[in-house]
């Protein structure tokens, strides 16, 4: 049976009410995905060391709250992968459109576009990993909804406030509908849990639903600046040799600096790469960009200093010591990931065989850069 809000707080503010309501709903299927950055995060109030993986803990907690299907957005993270590298190469040939600006950080694109209008048309068509994974549950409710009459209502945890704002954004719709029905902060699923009465620290760890629960390890490090763009040079390398993931590693694309530069060869091409760590630094690179001092082939923006582990939805505080065990609880779920590489994740392959056939755009990709 269905949980329901155990305290019969509906009004909690921002959306928990509306997800309580609709777990309360035995018409609705609640679908719910979980952000890179949330389980190494989501432990903190709960006594559980910094940094600490804890999917499982959390996916049981939210089964024993009442959602219908758990995911990861990991699997989302990998799509985008897919998409972006795509992208990136087209680019690269039609010399079109340089530097690829990421997409994936809706903070950094709404800046963008009202601070820099002449680069919009740089930033990815790439919906973001939450965006792609909705559109993909919606796209496959909508086939199925003869069989299953009940309504899909799409979930996503985010550690991010500016991902509220992303779903309502008419370009995010696929046929007129939004691919995510609500966003909840870390933040807000902690006060969830607790008001359901359950400890995580003391929940026995569960698995992820199938199908969309397998991801590879370069979706993990979405959530730490730089990640994005490891996980695009190891689809394009496309090696899962350790000494060639070590060297991807090693370009510089890790680590906290402000602006981090790198070059990788690909091909016969040297590609230029920025890797830029919050605001600030994205407006010195593009004053530098717009007055010809440098040049890049793929830039990544991630607007929260270290990436989505200390956005404005997770947990605080976030000091020095807490980014740092987040940031090393990331790349120690990469460490132990069987799948490296994004066109590895063989559930990634059957979606392009089957439900993302011939629908690749409409689904994974936004209209607002592209051809302007
Ligand atoms: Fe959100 Fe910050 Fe991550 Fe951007 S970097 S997606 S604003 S949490």
């Amino acid at each position: 049976c269905r949980a329901v809000c155990p305290t019969g707080a509906i009004t909690i503010k921002q959306n928990v009410g509306a997800v309580w309501r609709a777990l309360a709903d035995n018409n609705t299927r609640v679908v719910v995905q979980i952000a890179p950055a949330v389980r190494v995060a989501i432990g903190d109030k709960f006594g559980i060391k910094k940094g600490e993986n804890v999917l499982g803990r959390l996916v049981a907690a939210l089964r024993r709250i009442g959602f219908d299907e758990i995911y990861d957005t990991n699997f989302g993270a990998d799509l985008t992968v897919m998409e972006e590298s795509k992208e990136l190469v087209e680019r690269l040939e039609s010399g079109e459109n340089l530097p690829l600006f990421t997409s994936c950080c809706p903070a950094w694109v709404k800046f963008c576009e009202k601070k820099y209008p002449e680069f919009r048309k740089n930033i990815s068509t790439c919906r973001s990993p939450q965006e792609m994974f909705g559109a993909l549950i919606k796209e496959e409710a909508r086939m199925n909804a003869k069989k299953d009459t009940r309504k899909t209502m799409v979930i996503s945890i985010m550690p991010c406030t500016a991902k509220k704002s992303e779903i309502t954004r008419p370009e995010h719709f696929t046929d007129g509908e939004q691919n995510v029905d609500y966003v909840l902060t870390t933040t807000e699923v902690t006060r969830m849990i607790q008001e359901a009465g359950i400890d995580l620290a003391q929940v026995k760890p569960e698995a992820l639903d199938m199908p969309f629960g397998i991801a590879s390890g370069a979706g993990a490090i979405f959530g730490v600046t730089g990640g994005v763009t490891e996980a695009v040079l190891r689809r394009l390398v496309n090696s899962n040799k350790v000494e060639d993931l070590e060297a991807i590693s090693f370009t510089g694309v890790r680590g906290v600096d402000g602006i981090k530069e790198a070059k990788v060869q690909l091909g016969d091409r040297e590609v230029r790469i920025a890797v830029v760590n919050g605001l600030q630094s994205a407006s010195e690179v593009l004053d530098q960009m717009k007055a010809g001092e440098v040049n890049y082939d793929f830039v990544e923006v991630m607007a929260c200093k270290r990436g989505c582990i200390a956005g404005g939805g997770q947990p605080v505080p976030i000091g020095p010591r807490t980014k740092k065990a987040r940031l090393e609880g990331l790349y120690k779920i990469d460490n132990l990931a069987q799948i490296k590489l994004s066109n590895q994740n063989p559930i990634v392959m059957t979606a392009y065989d089957g439900i993302l056939k011939g629908k690749e755009h409409k689904l994974l990709h936004n209209e607002y850069s592209a051809g302007e």
